[in-house]
């Protein structure tokens, strides 16, 4: 196995193309197992409000230690379990892992700020009685709809627009909010993007990343940000890694972002101890 320096501050398994299938299914096998014996774990990286540096909530990101070998990437491991029919179960376990930590914190006497957002997967989606397992978790561990927030990537959306308008909307009937997750990848035409009934859209990182340097990206950052205020949508931009950009971002009127320049996904104790205690610290956000 080669070991890819990546984000989070830790080295990501980096499975070798020629790994192929053999290496998938044992990857899928290994990964049953690591849910089975409670070896996952979530993550915790903090959403910002640029004016004030506040947190304004957070997102959970799933990791996964394989003693074999190390971190494995969500990146990795995701698409292996959707395409292995146990996207289902893992969905299932975050929700219900990320539900138990804001009760946890309340119950702790921590003040979590706005939501904790969640990923969902393309296939979650058009899962049967999706809808009721999320109002389920959420019951069960006495945690309010308004705590918790789902991210939908914009090419899982396309899959099947009429079913995950439907679910949308039922579910922000019910109090939760939905992004659209990396903004700009999915192809979605404008058409499709203003019957998505969202709360916020999600400017992918790829753009982030060159918008200071390369003028496209630039413009793309600028367009997603004036598309959803013209759309009444919030924005959010993600992969932000310098002051520069946080200033950028702020000066083209995106007043939310998340990236390592605030923090990186942390567990549980280590988050709450930066973010949470014992009131919700202001980051070093620059004054602009
Ligand atoms: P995502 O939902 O777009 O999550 C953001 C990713 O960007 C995370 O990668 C996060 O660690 C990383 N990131 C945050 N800030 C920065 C930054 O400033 N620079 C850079 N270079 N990266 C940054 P991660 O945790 O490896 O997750 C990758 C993807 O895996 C996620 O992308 C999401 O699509 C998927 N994923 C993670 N956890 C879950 C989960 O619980 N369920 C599902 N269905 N998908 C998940
Ligand atoms: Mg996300
Ligand atoms: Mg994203
Ligand atoms: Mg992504």
């Amino acid at each position: 196995y080669r070991a890819k320096a990546a984000g989070g501050g830790f080295v990501f398994y980096q499975p070798e193309m020629s790994d192929g299938l053999v290496e998938r299914m044992e990857l899928a096998k290994d990964l049953g197992h690591a849910l089975a014996a409670g070896a996952l774990e979530l993550h915790y990286q903090p959403q910002v409000n640029l004016d004030d540096g506040r947190a304004i909530g957070a997102e959970a990101l799933l990791r996964w230690r394989d003693p074999q070998r190390g971190w494995v990437s969500p990146a990795v491991f995701i698409p292996i379990a959707e395409s292995r029919g146990m996207i289902g179960a893992l969905g299932k376990w975050v929700l219900g892992e990320a539900c138990r930590q804001v009760r946890a914190w309340r119950d702790a006497g921590l003040a979590f700020p706005g939501r904790l957002w969640v990923n969902l997967a393309a296939q979650q989606l058009a899962e049967k009685g999706i809808v009721e397992t999320i109002r389920a978790t959420t019951r069960a561990a006495g945690v309010d709809s308004s705590c918790l927030a789902l991210e939908l990537t914009e090419s899982g959306l396309m899959e099947n627009v009429e079913g995950a308008i439907e679910i949308m909307d039922t579910l922000r009937r019910d109090g939760f909010s939905i992004a659209i997750d990396d903004f700009g990848t999915g192809y979605s035409s404008l058409a499709y993007l203003k019957r998505l009934p969202a709360d916020k859209l999600k400017i992918d990182m790829s753009f982030v990343r060159d918008m200071l340097s390369d003028h496209h990206d630039y413009t793309i950052v600028t367009t997603i940000i004036g598309m959803a205020r013209n759309l009444g949508l919030e924005v959010i931009a993600e992969g932000v890694e310098a002051q520069a950009q946080a200033r950028a971002l702020r000066a083209l009127g995106c007043n939310e972002a998340q990236g390592y320049y605030f923090g990186r996904p942390e567990p549980a104790a280590a988050f709450a101890a930066r973010w949470l205690a014992p009131a919700a610290l202001p980051a070093t956000v620059p004054s602009t």
